[in-house]
């Protein structure tokens, strides 16, 4: 009898480090072989992948001091890409369209000039968000294209709150510019992006993660929280006196005895993306040219692409490089088969010029169910119904997926911290 964590993602163990740390004995329960949740990673004949991009910006000394003694980083400045048409676009692409031909880049300035003059607490959508900050041309070939391939929903489907500075807003002086020349000013929402130079990114965390109990391939399938009991997959049973869970909400209501039905409802309501990660190993130095890049072509499945071995060398073997793409959907539709999404996305990749087929020397498909929460228009209500009944049973839910926020790992981190 004790503390339970269920989950050594980020959040899980935060929670551990902080609850040990201020004397409470905690036992980590995970499902997977190995932890990390969403920061973990997988080697392929040496090659390192991530699961998914991640680099870590932290802004609070605490976090990112503890970080750093895990594991010195890398500051890499926030330069990115973005491929359009056959273009190559630097990021953010509004204020870089310089590379575009005339006819188009006329477009879009007129746009700009025209576009919706809605006062911000009016907007009620992030269709008319995106309009009104870019003009309906630059919104309608860009952002909007962009949304359906990382959200899996119309822009028009989703509010706005999230958006927060994670979108750059140009103003005139900046289209015009950069409608001659590439920018050379950053107007990213940070200036560097930081990353292990040894382990892949969840060493950030190997401070936080030494001495920790974690039991791995520890499915947790039923909690009783009138017994505070928790069963496993494998038939065996947990006690708790408390009990912190970062798992996904929509997951851990079904595991809940007689949970009511409307609960389930709601959180059954609860959208969010699932994704695809498409690795690839290469046996050459060169093949990546951007740390990472973003695609809007919508015949190509990949949103996002990025190069591990551009991330830190020790991602791969002397001599070669990576790239991993992003293919995301909304978790309630039909998701393609793995082999038409892995053919589509090599195929692409092939045609855009970034290497040939030949060179590839790993190849591997791999799926996350939770990737990114969706910002539906009734997220706040249905999310806030599920959270209100996690409290009323006495299971503390923090983490990305058990606060259902759009949480980076800093910010997973510090809510596994505010169990304390
Ligand atoms: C595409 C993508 C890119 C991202 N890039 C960045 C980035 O560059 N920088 C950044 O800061 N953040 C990034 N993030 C966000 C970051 O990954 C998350 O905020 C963070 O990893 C969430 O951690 P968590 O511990 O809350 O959840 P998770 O990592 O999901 O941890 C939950 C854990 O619970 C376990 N679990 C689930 N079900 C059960 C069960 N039934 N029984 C037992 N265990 C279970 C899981 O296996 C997992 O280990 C990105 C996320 C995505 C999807």
């Amino acid at each position: 009898m004790g503390t339970i964590i269920l989950g050594s993602g980020i959040a899980g163990i935060s929670a551990g480090y902080h609850l040990e740390k201020a004397g409470e004995k905690v036992v980590i329960y995970e499902k997977d072989s190995d932890w990390g949740g969403l920061c973990g990673n997988f080697t392929i004949d040496g090659f390192r992948f991530d699961k998914f991009v991640h680099f870590t910006f932290a802004d609070s000394e605490y976090i990112k001091n503890l970080f750093e003694e895990s594991s010195p980083t890398i500051a890499h400045p926030s330069v990115s890409s973005n491929y359009y048409k056959g273009y190559w676009l630097k990021h953010p692409a509004q204020n870089n369209i310089a590379p575009l031909a005339i006819d188009e880049k006329v477009e879009i300035i007129k746009g700009f000039i025209n576009r919706k003059n809605i006062p911000f607490e009016e907007i009620e959508n992030y269709e008319d968000w995106l309009r009104v900050q870019y003009g309906d041309y630059f919104a309608e070939n860009f952002p909007m294209v962009y949304t359906k391939k990382y959200w899996g929903l119309e822009a028009k489907d989703l509010e706005t709150k999230w958006v927060g500075n994670r979108m750059h807003s140009p103003n005139i002086d900046e289209i015009l510019r950069g409608s001659y020349e590439t920018q050379e000013k950053n107007f990213y929402y940070t200036n560097f992006m930081k990353y292990p130079k040894k382990g892949g990114f969840r060493s950030i965390l190997n401070k936080c993660r030494e001495g920790l109990d974690i039991r791995f391939n520890k499915e947790v399938v039923e909690i009783n929280p009138d017994k505070k009991v928790v069963r496993f997959k494998d038939g065996t049973k947990a006690e708790y006196t408390r009990l912190i869970s970062t798992l996904p909400l929509p997951e851990i209501v079904k595991m809940i005895s007689n949970c009511p039905q409307e609960v389930l409802n709601y959180a059954d309501k609860l959208h969010n993306t699932c994704g695809y990660m498409v690795s690839l190993g290469f046996n050459k130095p060169d093949i990546a040219k951007y740390l990472w890049f973003y695609i809007y072509d919508e015949d190509i499945l990949a949103a996002r692409v990025y190069s591990p071995n551009l991330k830190s060398p020790d991602n791969v073997p002397e001599g070669c490089s990576s790239l991993q793409a992003e293919i995301f959907f909304d978790c309630k539709v039909e998701i393609p088969n793995k082999e038409i999404v892995l053919q589509n996305t090599i195929e692409k990749l092939v045609s855009m010029g970034l290497f040939k087929e030949e060179e590839i020397v790993v190849k591997d498909i791999r799926f996350e169910k939770y990737a990114n929460i969706t910002f539906d228009k009734d997220i706040y209500k249905n999310r806030d119904f599920v959270l209100d009944y996690m409290k009323s049973v006495n299971i503390e839910s923090v983490g990305r997926f058990g606060r259902w926020e759009y949480m980076w790992t800093h910010q997973a981190f510090e809510s596994g911290r505010r169990v304390l």
